[in-house]
């Protein structure tokens, strides 16, 4: 393997085409920001635009701006944004309320079908054991109301679970903890096959990913918009079905469990009786945020500023170079210090992170890299985060990070007692 070097990286600095979007950015000085993954950076054009939505909007405008400033069409309009990043249509795709809920409306949604269809055989949903907790505790919550079993299985265990017993296959395509993806397209045919319907979470693909829906044939998705869409904290997650599910609602008489009046075919004619709204906008529930769609709509325009550049595959293109950067500097640099690449090595099976474990100290060496100003994150029992988002970051970046690890383990400064004391938030 060659050497690298720190003038190598800044030469593929000087030779990036993606390299003028990281002005989009408010970057705080001295800090190489690894996190992108859980918290997106904030965009430059964010504060002002708030600003505006505040003082005119709200301040000036009042009630009107519900028509006048277009709130109440919000969810829509950002949805359109996002559904370009996801290989959806447009019309297709609504931003509102949190993964959380709106992985609860569409699993029900799809556990309603399976019943509506009198198939009793199925009674199963699968998801993957290391899948992000909130997505397994609203499917237990869920198997529980509607009577199903959840089954979690490991990674490599789901091809032997898509039987004739499979209701639904609750998948991850990123996971949170080791960065490993799944082949959607592929996966969701071969469920599919088996007569199951797909559920898929993409709160650590849109924006990090290229992702197809409609050329994956995919049934439902749900993702975050504070991760790689730079939404900010707690920002409106996204939901999205195939058309084809809109139609079967209708004929099985299905309808999501939040059903909300701004989910209504027509709410403001204030009728006693629910009636859904055609399409995805029945997965609206109460009021939109109008102050938290415009900021999340400033991040998605951040990911989509780079459609003159090649879009999600130049993005796709450097996150892999600063991937396999990462990964061969960690095992060039930090040979012998107990560190081992959790993160897969063939592309097509990695997402926009790399997960380092460590028997012991993890959560220490991370708090001694904040320190120093490389901001990563820590998932117990032993697990190193570092997000490398392709907008912002730069080959240096990662160069000068791995150096910071590199000196962080073998000073052992992080055996001081200041990293080894656990905040709320890891
Ligand atoms: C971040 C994340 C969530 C977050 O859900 P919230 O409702 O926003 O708290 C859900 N699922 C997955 C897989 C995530 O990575």
């Amino acid at each position: 393997m060659t050497t690298l070097t720190r003038d190598h990286c800044l030469a593929l600095d000087a030779a990036d085409a993606l390299a003028p979007l990281r002005e989009l950015f408010e970057l705080p000085e001295g800090q190489i920001y690894l996190d992108g993954n859980s918290l997106g950076v904030l965009p430059r054009a964010t504060a002002a635009k708030l600003r505006e939505v505040v003082e005119d909007e709200w301040g000036r405008d009042l009630i009107q701006s519900w028509n006048k400033a277009g709130w109440i069409h919000r969810p829509q309009t950002v949805g359109d944004k996002i559904a370009r990043l996801i290989g959806a249509g447009p019309g297709e795709v609504i931003a509102a309320d949190s993964t959380s809920l709106n992985l609860y409306k569409v699993l029900s949604v799809a556990l309603q079908m399976v019943q509506a269809e009198a198939a009793p055989g199925r009674r199963v949903i699968v998801s993957e054991r290391e899948n992000f907790p909130t997505d397994l505790y609203i499917a237990q919550s869920l198997a529980q109301q509607h009577g199903f079993e959840l089954r979690l299985v490991g990674a490599d265990e789901i091809a032997a679970q898509l039987d004739g017993s499979l209701a639904v296959l609750m998948l991850t395509q990123v996971n949170y903890r080791t960065g490993r993806q799944h082949d959607m397209a592929a996966v969701t045919a071969a469920a599919q096959r088996a007569g199951a319907l797909v559920v898929w979470d993409l709160a650590h693909s849109a924006g990090a990913v290229p992702v197809d829906l409609r050329g994956s044939n995919a049934d439902f998705a749900i993702g975050c918009g504070y991760k790689y869409l730079n939404g900010g904290p707690g920002a409106p997650a996204f939901v999205w079905m195939h058309e084809r599910h809109a139609q079967r609602m209708q004929a099985l008489r299905v309808d999501q469990p939040l059903s909300g009046w701004m989910g209504h075919a027509a709410p403001f004619e204030f009728s006693t009786q629910y009636r859904g709204a055609a399409g995805i906008t029945q997965f609206l529930c109460g009021t939109p945020s109008a102050i938290a769609l415009a900021a999340l709509e400033c991040g998605v325009d951040s990911v989509l500023a780079s459609e003159p550049f090649g879009g999600m595959a130049a993005l796709r293109r450097k996150s892999l170079a600063l991937t396999d950067l990462f990964i061969a500097l960690v095992e060039q640099r930090c040979a012998g210090h107990g560190l081992s690449v959790q993160t897969p090595r063939a592309h097509a099976e990695r997402g926009s992170q790399v997960s380092l474990i460590r028997e012991e100290g993890g959560y220490a060496i991370v708090q001694a890299l904040i320190a120093r100003g490389v901001v990563g994150d820590f998932r117990a029992p032993g697990l190193l985060r570092f997000g490398l988002t392709p907008l912002y970051l730069r080959h240096v970046d990662v160069w000068d990070a791995v150096e910071h690890l590199v000196q962080v383990l073998e000073s052992g400064e992080w055996r001081q007692e200041r990293f080894n004391r656990a905040a709320a938030v890891t």
